[in-house]
């Protein structure tokens, strides 16, 4: 089967033959894919002939403006120098943590040709607090606003100045980043400026998902008749309006589309993967590490049965597994060709000179703790320089340091390290005052050393990786010369940043010719192999974390009128790439770990529920094996496609599992009543949800802060009053918020990944929820006259029901959380639910009766909320006190009153929001606990009336923020 380079190398001949092809162009999405283009055309060639030009498209937009790409650092340099003509007061030290992130948001901005002015306008104060008002339901969210928030805004307000200053102080030097040139050349182009190169044509080759300044480059050109496209697509995600693979290319397909990029039907559009013939395996794996056994045994397998001049691609979802790799691919050395570059994290020298710092910033008073000096000393790369120097000088080694450090001493002063008078140590001994060129002089010198005594018959990768930290070392060196002068600590994180960047290759000139290739997803673009095989096919790995960094907040970067790219974008990118590689594949197999509670991996990737759900029913002549069996995974029907879901007898008895399993909560309920196919989703295939790791926090993660502080005030007054309120010194506990929500933020960081509190919208929030706090705080402890004890916080209670279903018994688990519950005098418990949404009386209001409300289809769920904990801590009280939770075996269930309520912190002033819940009057709690399992048997029979099938919900408005939209084709 034709690879695609060979046929676009064909179709480039066909269109000029041999001696055209010098004046034609070749714009590529890589330099691999330019690479091997160049190989098919040589291939192909019947006499030498001059290649066509081919390059990456920032190689064209540079070329074509006649621009020069600025290094990284100078460009920091120079948007620095730019900030400091707008603000007087920002030092570098701080602005080198996020002044990154400001210049990946400037080349974004003009990759995606954004209007600068209209963007950073609505970063403004008053813009920001519009938006956050209207997220959190805030009416005057004005009141938020104080001194360190205003610093904030202050800095979008300098925004846009910035940028415009950074331009020109570039311009005059002849410079420019990334996006810079995109957006020049579209500028000139649409001005009529000729290309500064003359080509008779330039065709865009296997591109996908282009930014703006992309699709108008190639637009702008092919109304001058310069430019041709050709495309790789297949019919399988083109022709299926819903997958996402296809999504760029329809539109570029389609001439009514505005993104419209083709001048006819694309040249080529495949069925390889609707009608090929291909075997497909799906193995789930116990670790990470098991699936490089899975990989050796099918190369070796392969390689047996076809030889090896096939094209085969190990491509690694994660990229982390890449030194495990290399420690077992020995074995296919002669054919190996590994595209992917090895962190230079991983090395010894990066983690050398992490000591470096570690120990250099701990010399105070002239002096450094024996252990940091220890740990440097021990070091291999160190020992190697040792080892060198003994071979001219007294032998060196511990012994010898120990008889000069002496044995007992926690310090190590420099001048014990000058009279040991060791060359390699005097570049430990730096005054961190001193400018940072002189500090990076001595790391140079410190690493230059070690480079020196590595023996030239063991030069290997490591030494590589020393002598690439060195030319970085260099580079910083070059980019800093003359400008202002710069901190230990900032000089610090330049460097440590430009080290974590580099990567360390082992591709070779002569690897072309080599069939065994080991390379990450992007890297296969363009490229075709017989067989392929893809390692961590897990969500988190493919496709990949949503982990967004920008200086510009989520919402204003989502909003269709800036066009930016959004994280749904950015899965339907990975989804392109991953289908184009099976294409032409006959043999595919897909690993993925089984996630288990010890490890922090996810599920399997979506990529392969799609393959079984979808790709399979779609290619009669595909065969799909799954040699292992899928672990824990939730069976996701055949039927998520479809709008509605029939409660068959299977579907029954999927309920009634459900039932007892997950049971009915008060959210359970009000999604059943919102959209029933959210509830099938969520509580019977137990789908999770598709949550994006961002920067920012969103409002669910706001309100966990919040809860997450409580609890850790809740829990100390327990711990140290044995919940007594009375004895808390609430003042105290003001005082000390800043410290309770770090705390808090830190623990949700151990699921959530991490927030960081200095920047973006976060500043903000923090703010905001310091003053929600303060004000609970202070009001609180004023709102009862009688004592209250705390019982528990963040417990949980559950209790089962049996509901009598077509003569059948079902056991129906009931559950809840509970954020506080207390003893308020002498005989009523309260449950506690905190809200930092707001609520109000009217949604518990109780209209007819409370059996009314709560089998209402238009249900109450904070209504709800308040019955089920009365239900669920009346039926714990019922109890023998042996068999109950710890925290209510001292209670006297008799004469107890059960009082359940909501503080919801938008709305402080009704203080605890709560409602006589009882179905008639003055019902004795044994006769509402009765009654109340009629609620329950209702919804258990309103849940499998058959004529009432899961259905899509028809508000739209309910899907924006549901997390199965994309699996539910909602996406909006
Ligand atoms: S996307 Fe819409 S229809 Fe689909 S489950 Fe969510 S709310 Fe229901």
């Amino acid at each position: 089967m034709k690879s695609f380079l060979r046929q676009t190398a064909e179709h480039l001949i066909t269109q000029h033959g041999f001696d055209e092809l010098r004046e034609v162009a070749i714009v590529m999405p890589s330099q691999r894919g330019a690479l091997y283009l160049k190989t098919q055309l040589a291939q192909l060639g019947e006499r030498p002939f001059l290649s066509p030009k081919i390059m990456t498209i920032e190689e064209f937009a540079l070329q074509m403006t006649d621009s020069e790409l600025m290094d990284p650092i100078s460009l920091l340099m120079e948007a620095f120098a730019s900030f400091k003509e707008v603000d007087q007061q920002v030092d570098f030290d701080r602005f080198v943590s996020w002044g990154q992130l400001m210049l990946k948001d400037f080349d974004v901005l003009d990759l995606y040709l954004v209007d600068p002015v209209q963007l950073f306008s609505f970063l403004s104060e008053a813009k920001s607090l519009e938006r956050w008002g209207q997220e959190y339901g805030e009416d005057h969210p004005e009141k938020f606003i104080t001194e360190n928030t205003k610093a904030y805004f202050q800095l979008y307000d300098h925004l846009l100045e910035v940028y415009l200053r950074l331009k020109s102080r570039l311009e005059s030097l002849g410079l420019v980043y990334r996006g810079m040139a995109y957006r020049r050349l579209v500028e000139n182009l649409e001005k009529g400026i000729a290309l500064t190169k003359n080509f008779k044509k330039i065709y865009f080759v296997g591109f996908n998902a282009l930014s703006k300044a992309e699709e108008e480059i190639i637009r702008l050109l092919l109304k001058q008749g310069l430019a041709e496209t050709l495309w790789d697509a297949d019919e399988y995600y083109v022709k299926n309006k819903f997958h996402r693979a296809g999504n760029w290319l329809r539109n570029y397909a389609h001439p009514a589309s505005q993104d419209y990029l083709a001048r006819g039907p694309f040249l080529w559009m495949g069925k390889h993967l609707l009608e090929d013939p291909k075997k497909v395996q799906i193995l789930g794996v116990a670790n990470p590490s098991a699936q490089i056994y899975v990989a050796m045994e099918a190369i070796r397998q392969w390689a047996y049965t076809n030889g090896d001049q096939e094209q085969v691609a190990l491509v690694l979802g994660d990229e982390s597994l890449l030194d495990q790799v290399t420690q077992y691919i020995g074995e296919f050395k002669d054919r190996l060709n590994i595209t992917m570059g090895f962190s230079i994290k991983k090395t010894q020298v990066f983690s050398l000179i992490t000591l470096w710092w570690e120990l250099t910033q701990r010399g105070i008073d002239g002096r450094f703790p024996m252990s940091h000096f220890m740990k440097l000393w021990n070091h291999p790369l160190v020992q190697v320089y040792v080892k060198y120097w003994s071979k001219q000088n007294p032998i060196v080694d511990s012994e010898w340091l120990q008889s000069k450090l002496g044995t007992d001493s926690l310090y190590v002063s420099f001048e014990t390290i000058k009279a040991i008078n060791i060359p390699l140590l005097h570049h430990v001994l730096v005054n961190v005052e001193s400018d940072f060129s002189e500090i990076l002089g001595h790391i140079k010198g410190f690493i230059n050393q070690i480079l020196r005594a590595y023996p030239a018959n063991e030069w290997d990768e490591e030494a590589q990786a020393i002598q690439q930290a060195f030319d970085v070392c260099e580079t910083l060196e070059t980019s800093i010369q003359d400008r202002f002068p710069i901190s230990f600590k900032s000089g610090k994180i330049l460097l440590m940043q430009l080290l974590q960047q580099q990567k360390l290759t082992f591709e070779g000139p002569d690897h072309s010719s080599r069939t065994l290739h080991v390379m990450g997803l992007l890297e296969t673009r363009t490229l075709d192999f017989d067989r392929v095989i893809i390692l961590s096919l897990n969500e988190g790995s493919l496709p990949g974390t949503r982990k967004r960094e920008s200086l510009i907040p989520t919402d204003i970067a989502n909003m269709s009128y800036f066009s930016l790219p959004t994280f749904t974008q950015a899965d339907a990118v990975t989804s392109y790439h991953f289908y184009r590689l099976l294409q032409r594949a006959q043999e595919v197999i897909l690993c993925y770990v089984q996630p288990s509670e010890k490890s922090n991996i996810k599920e399997m990737s979506r990529f392969i529920k799609q393959i079984r759900f979808d790709w399979k029913k779609k290619n009669p002549n595909l065969i799909l094996e799954e040699p292992i069996l899928q672990l824990g995974q939730p069976k996701v029907q055949r039927e998520e496609h479809v709008n509605r879901i029939e409660k068959t007898g299977d579907m029954r008895q999927k309920i009634k599992d459900g039932l007892q399993k997950r049971g009915l909560s008060a959210s359970s309920v009000s999604m059943l009543m919102t959209c029933s196919m959210k509830y099938y989703f969520s509580q019977i295939v137990g789908l999770r949800d598709e949550k994006q790791s961002d920067d920012d926090m969103g409002a669910d993660v706001f309100g966990t802060w919040i809860h997450k502080v409580l609890e850790i005030i809740d829990s100390e007054i327990i711990e140290k009053f044995q919940g007594n309120l009375d004895q808390v010194d609430w003042n105290d506990k003001i005082n000390h918020l800043d410290d309770y929500l770090n705390q808090a933020i830190r623990e949700i960081e151990k699921e959530k990944g991490l927030f960081e509190l200095e920047k973006g919208f976060n500043y903000v929030l923090k703010e905001v929820a310091k003053t929600i706090l303060e004000n609970y705080l202070q009001a609180s402890p004023q709102w009862e006259s009688q004592a209250i004890e705390l019982l528990v916080v963040e417990g949980s209670l559950e209790t089962m029901v049996n509901i009598s279903v077509d003569g059948e018994t079902w056991p129906v688990k009931i559950k809840g959380r509970i954020d506080r519950m207390d003893r308020l005098g002498t005989n009523t418990i309260r449950i506690i639910d905190y809200k930092t949404g707001k609520v109000e009386q009217k949604d518990l209001k109780i209209g007819e009766d409370l059996m009314s409300e709560l089998t209402s289809e238009d249900i109450k769920e904070k209504l709800f909320q308040l019955w089920l904990y009365k239900f669920l801590l009346g039926s714990e009280l019922l109890k023998p006190s042996e068999e109950r939770v710890d925290y209510l075996k001292q209670i006297q269930a008799e004469n107890i009153l059960i009082q359940p309520g909501i503080i919801s912190f938008r709305n402080l002033g009704p203080k605890v929001l709560t409602e006589n819940i009882e179905f008639s009057e003055n019902q004795p709690l044994v006769a509402f606990l009765k009654e109340s399992e009629q609620l329950v048997s209702h919804w258990v029979q309103r849940l499998i009336d058959p004529l009432a099938p899961f259905e899509k919900t028809a508000n739209l408005e309910d899907c924006q923020y549901c997390d199965f939209k994309g699996i539910c084709h909602r996406e909006v």
